[in-house]
């Protein structure tokens, strides 16, 4: 029997890291991509099934990765969670800045989600995951192009699910708060940041990346079969309570 398969973008760090590592442990063959170049810019576990370095923001890439996935086995799940962030208030946002955001962080997830399709909707099962942000979802200074491509990658979760639920797939995506990565290692350094996100988090400290890979693992078993078109926070309640802890 052909293994099952996981497609984590993202992989050679952060939260991308911990997920493909869940997903080995859980038995999945995992097709791990990033933009990585060096052999030692990849952190995933050495268990990996395959690596593709594949820069997302290449049109084409999307069809390989699918191929490449194909070939291990059934693509039984895709991870959408290759992201960057760096965005800024609209007025000060170039042209450049604001499509290549959008691009890597939304519309590298259409391509690969189109990508796989076909071969979940023919097996009549799969489920896809999309690592959006609870800045998708609530306001907050200086980050517009990131918030926007976010609250429409909740958007594109909602469709998905609509239209490919019929067909037994399964779209969700999950939406972390402030995850210990390098992409938050600079901000935690600034204490105004790191006071405003961690006293207003009820479990008063910064999340890790397994954390997160625990609700993606969730969301595409079978525990998850009634879960649709959902978005899910994985915050420590801030984006529900933004509960002022202390201070
Ligand atoms: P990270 O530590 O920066 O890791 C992201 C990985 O994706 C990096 O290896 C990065 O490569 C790769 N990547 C970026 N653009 C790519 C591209 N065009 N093609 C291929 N690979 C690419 O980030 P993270 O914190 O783990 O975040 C993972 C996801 O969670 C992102 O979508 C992020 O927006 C979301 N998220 C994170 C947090 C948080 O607190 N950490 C909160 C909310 C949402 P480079 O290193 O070369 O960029």
């Amino acid at each position: 029997m052909k293994p099952r398969v996981a497609i984590v973008t993202g992989a050679a760090a952060g939260i991308g890291t911990a997920i493909a590592a869940r997903f080995l442990a859980d038995g999945y063959a995992v097709m791990a991509v990033d933009r990585a170049t060096r052999p030692e810019d990849f952190r995933v576990e050495p268990g990996c099934s395959a690596f593709l370095q594949a820069d997302l923001a290449d049109k084409a890439v999307a069809g390989e990765i699918a191929a490449a996935a194909s070939a291990l086995g059934t693509v039984d799940a895709l991870i959408n969670n290759a992201g960057i962030g760096g965005s800024r208030p609209v007025a000060q946002t170039d042209d450049d800045s604001w499509e290549k955001i959008l691009d890597v962080n939304l519309g590298a997830a259409f391509r690969l989600s189109r990508a796989v399709l076909p071969g979940m909707i023919e097996r009549g099962k799969g489920s896809i995951v999309h690592i959006a942000s609870i800045f998708g979802e609530v306001g907050y200074r200086g980050t517009a192009a990131y918030a926007a491509s976010k609250a429409a990658l909740a958007g594109l979760t909602r469709q998905m699910a609509a239209d490919y639920g019929p067909a037994g797939i399964r779209v969700n995506a999950v939406a972390p708060g402030l995850i210990e990565t390098a992409m938050t290692a600079k901000l935690l350094q600034d204490p105004t940041y790191r006071d405003l996100m961690l006293n207003s988090t009820p479990v008063g400290r910064t999340g890790k990346p397994r954390e997160v890979a625990g609700v993606v693992a969730f969301l595409c078993s079978d525990d998850a079969s009634f879960v649709n078109g959902e978005t899910i926070a994985v915050d420590g309640g801030w984006r529900a309570t933004r509960m002022k802890v202390s201070g």
